[in-house]
Order: structure tokens, then C-alpha cells, then sequence
């Protein structure tokens, strides 16, 4: 069994599963290695409450405190290099550390899509992905000057900052080369949703919209059209960190691929979180970046680690993000092949179905059936299409009968 554990990555997933161990009892060195400053923090509120009220009281996963109690040792700095036969990992700083097991906690980062003048734009901070509190911050203070915002995409983040940036005074411009909002992950319903939300609190969504050039005074899109903004937010999806992985020759693919158990193609090595490629809920291989995701997985790579429990990772993935004044919670994974079903009477829940069985449900500023969509989902007993097509369908009053 492992004696020595280390965990490249000190963000949510790498956090958690350090925290884990100690929870399971693992009596071993826990060792935290990651390249950003301070103590492991939460990114949701970045794009969220933090940036509207900078009040940083929000981010830390633990104080300062726990680390020493629990016997986790941070080591600040950028792993460069695994080293499987030696089984050891080592920092750019020259420093090796040496493990039994391996936790690759290393997450991603923002993508770049083939847009003139974008790189340079970045490299330069002209242009800022929203990733770290770093980049938090350095918008925060991009709103306090005020003047025109371009976000690059319409995803959750993307829209996210929209609506903060838009509630702070800011003319905002959101440009989405797809034909509608977030459509990687949610139903159709739910983007005209959040169309309509956003261009009721005024900002101007353009869709098929793609940015194609990033120039001094804004963003061209393909179009030829030029949008103004001298604040320009990258939101345009993220990439996983597979390239430490990679080199060790540990197998990659969108992810680091891992079996069932979270293990890699190296039994020694686990991955969670943004970065690991893994078999979802339909046997699928999934790639999740959700808080959620971070945890779990890291809570099952700890139990095994800690007490040599070979099962598979089997929780249900759910995912919220908050706009504006609207809270949208994801239970389930949904694909573009499912279809979906309003629930009668309640535009609020949107169900996807495969074939006639409950996938997945997407509830807007609604609590409760989400939390009984999870329990639903866990429970694996299906919902079929003509119980929610039965006279007063309600997933609440399900989810207890089922209980
Ligand atoms: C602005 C924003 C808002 C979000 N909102 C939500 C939300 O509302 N709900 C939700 O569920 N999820 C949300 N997410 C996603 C969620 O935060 C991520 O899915 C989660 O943080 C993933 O955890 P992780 O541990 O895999 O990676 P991360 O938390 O990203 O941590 C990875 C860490 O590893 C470090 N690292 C990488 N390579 C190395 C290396 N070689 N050496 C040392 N360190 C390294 C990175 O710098 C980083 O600190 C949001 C993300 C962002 C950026």
C-alpha cells in the first residue's frame, strides 16, 4: 500500500483529495505540490459574487491552520517532469519528490481559439481569460474603470461575467460564433432562457458571431463587423493539462484516461478533476469541469489510496452556475442526441431523456426538483417518459415516493 502520496495541482480536486486521505485515515506523507500563490482556493465565485464584491473571505478552501493539523505539507512551485521509473516527480526549481502513488490534479486552462491577434493580446494581458484569482482580480479592476466589455463566447463563465459586468454600469457585448448560448451543455429551451435574461438586463448578445480578429479597439468578428470594447474577456472553453502526462507517456487522449477506478494507463498514477478523461455515467468516456467532479473524484482516488477500495467512481454529475438573478442547476449529463420535455405547467425544468428514460434535468431558480432529480438519478431506478407525460408530474413528490 502507498506510504508516500503526491498530489500535482493545489486547486479544488488536489485540495480535496488531500483532505481525503486524512478523512480515510491514510496514515502516510500527504504531500500538495502547485504553481499558484497561496492557499488552494475555490474558482466559481471568480466569475461569480467575487467579482462583483472582491471579498476574497470567499475563496479559501481551508485556512492556513489546516494544512499544519493535518499534516499536509504544501510545496509551492511547477511540476516539470514525472519520472515513473524512479517514481518521483520533479519541480522546475530542481526539487524531487518522491511517491508511491501519484495524484494528477493538474486541471486546464483556457482555450485559444484561431483568433488574429490573440495570443499576442494575452501574453500581453490586453485580453484576460478568466481562470485564476489573479485574472479575477486584474478584471475587477478592468470594471472599476468602466467604458464598453467584449466577452469572446457564451458559455457559463462567459455569461457569468456578462451579468456582473452589465450590473456594474458596463456597456457589454457578448459574441458566440455558435447559434445559441452554452449550447455545449444545455438544452435549447434552457439557452432561450438565458437569451432572453440577458438581453433583459441589456446586453447585447450577438450569436453566430465569431470573433476574428482581436485589434486596439475591440474585436472584428468574421463577419467584418467591428465590436468596440476596451475591456475583452477570453471565455471561450478550456483545454485539459495533459502535456506532464504526456510525457511520461502515461495515455492521453482530451484528458488523462483513466479506468473506472480513476487509475491511469500507470497503476501508480490517478488523475480527477478538469484533466481526467474518464467512463461516465452510460460508459462514455466524460471529461467534467465542475466542482463537483474535483470532489468526488478526489474522495474516491483517497478511499482507494487510503483503504485499498477497488470500486468505480459512480456519482452523478451536477453543475450550477449563477446569472444575473437566475441560478441554473444541471443533475445528469445531457447530450445533444437526447430530447427534451418541458414539465408541464413549470417552464423552470427542462428533463432530457434517452430513448424514454430520464438523463438529465436542468432547473432554473428551482432547488427542489434538482436536489430530487440527484436523488432520482443516484437511486438508478429510471423515470420513463409517460410517468412525466402522467397527469400532475412532479419530480419532488416522485423523489419521496421513490425514497
Ligand atoms: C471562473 C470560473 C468559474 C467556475 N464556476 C463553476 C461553477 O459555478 N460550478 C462548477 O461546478 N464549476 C465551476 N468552475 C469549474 C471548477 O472551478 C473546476 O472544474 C475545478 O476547479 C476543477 O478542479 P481541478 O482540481 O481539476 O483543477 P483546478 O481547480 O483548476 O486546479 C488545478 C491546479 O493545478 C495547477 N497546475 C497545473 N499544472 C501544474 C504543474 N505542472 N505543476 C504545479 N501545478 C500545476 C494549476 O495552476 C491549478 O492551480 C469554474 C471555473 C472557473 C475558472
Amino acid at each position: 500500500m502507498a506510504d508516500r502520496v503526491v498530489i500535482v495541482g493545489a486547486g479544488q480536486g488536489g485540495f480535496q483529495a488531500a483532505a481525503s486521505l486524512r478523512q480515510e485515515g491514510f496514515a502516510g506523507r500527504v504531500t500538495l505540490v502547485g504553481d499558484e500563490p497561496g492557499l488552494p482556493y475555490q474558482r466559481p465565485p471568480l466569475s461569480k459574487a467575487y467579482m462583483k464584491d472582491g471579498d476574497p473571505k470567499r475563496l479559501a478552501l481551508r485556512p492556513a491552520g489546516f494544512f499544519a493539523e493535518a499534516g499536509i505539507e504544501r510545496v509551492g512551485g511547477w511540476v516539470e517532469e514525472i519520472d515513473r521509473d524512479a517514481g518521483r516527480v520533479l519541480l522546475a526549481g530542481g526539487e524531487a519528490l518522491a511517491y508511491d502513488h501519484l495524484i494528477l490534479a493538474t486541471g486546464a486552462r483556457n482555450a485559444m481559439p484561431p483568433v488574429s491577434g490573440l495570443a499576442e493580446a494575452v501574453a500581453a494581458r490586453a485580453v484576460v481569460g478568466l481562470r485564476t484569482l489573479a485574472d479575477a482580480e486584474l478584471m475587477r479592476a478592468r470594471i472599476a474603470a468602466g467604458g464598453r466589455a467584449v466577452v469572446i463566447g457564451g458559455g457559463f463563465i462567459g455569461l457569468e461575467f456578462a451579468a456582473v459586468a452589465r450590473a456594474a454600469g458596463l456597456d457589454v457585448t457578448v459574441v458566440e460564433a455558435a447559434d445559441r448560448l452554452m449550447a455545449r451543455v444545455v438544452s435549447p429551451e434552457i439557452s432561450e432562457h438565458f437569451l432572453d435574461l440577458h438581453r433583459g438586463l441589456g446586453v447585447d448578445v450577438r450569436l453566430g458571431a465569431a470573433a476574428a480578429a482581436v485589434e486596439p479597439a475591440g474585436v472584428r468578428l468574421a463577419s467584418g463587423e467591428r465590436v468596440a470594447g476596451g475591456l475583452i474577456l477570453l471565455a471561450a472553453g478550456v483545454r485539459p493539462n495533459i502535456e506532464l502526462a504526456a510525457a511520461a507517456g502515461i495515455t492521453v487522449g482530451n484528458g488523462v484516461v483513466v479506468d473506472g477506478r480513476l487509475v491511469s494507463s500507470d497503476p501508480a498514477v490517478s488523475a480527477l478533476g478538469d484533466v481526467a478523461l474518464y467512463p461516465g455515467p452510460d460508459g462514455e468516456s466524460v471529461r467534467l469541469e465542475s466542482v463537483q467532479a474535483a470532489v468526488d473524484h478526489a474522495r474516491h482516488i483517497a478511499r482507494r489510496v487510503a483503504t485499498g477500495d477497488g470500486s468505480d467512481y459512480a456519482a452523478v454529475p451536477w453543475f450550477w452556475s449563477d446569472q444575473g438573478a437566475a441560478k441554473l442547476q444541471i443533475a445528469g449529463l445531457r447530450h445533444h442526441r437526447h430530447r427534451t420535455v418541458a414539465v408541464p405547467g413549470d417552464r423552470r425544468v427542462v428533463l432530457s431523456l434517452a430513448g424514454d428514460v430520464l438523463k438529465a434535468v436542468e432547473t432554473v431558480n428551482a432547488p427542489a426538483p434538482h436536489m430530487a432529480a440527484r436523488r432520482l438519478l443516484a437511486a438508478g431506478q429510471a423515470v420513463t417518459l409517460s410517468e412525466i407525460e402522467a397527469a400532475g408530474f412532479d419530480l419532488v413528490a416522485l423523489a419521496k415516493a421513490r425514497a
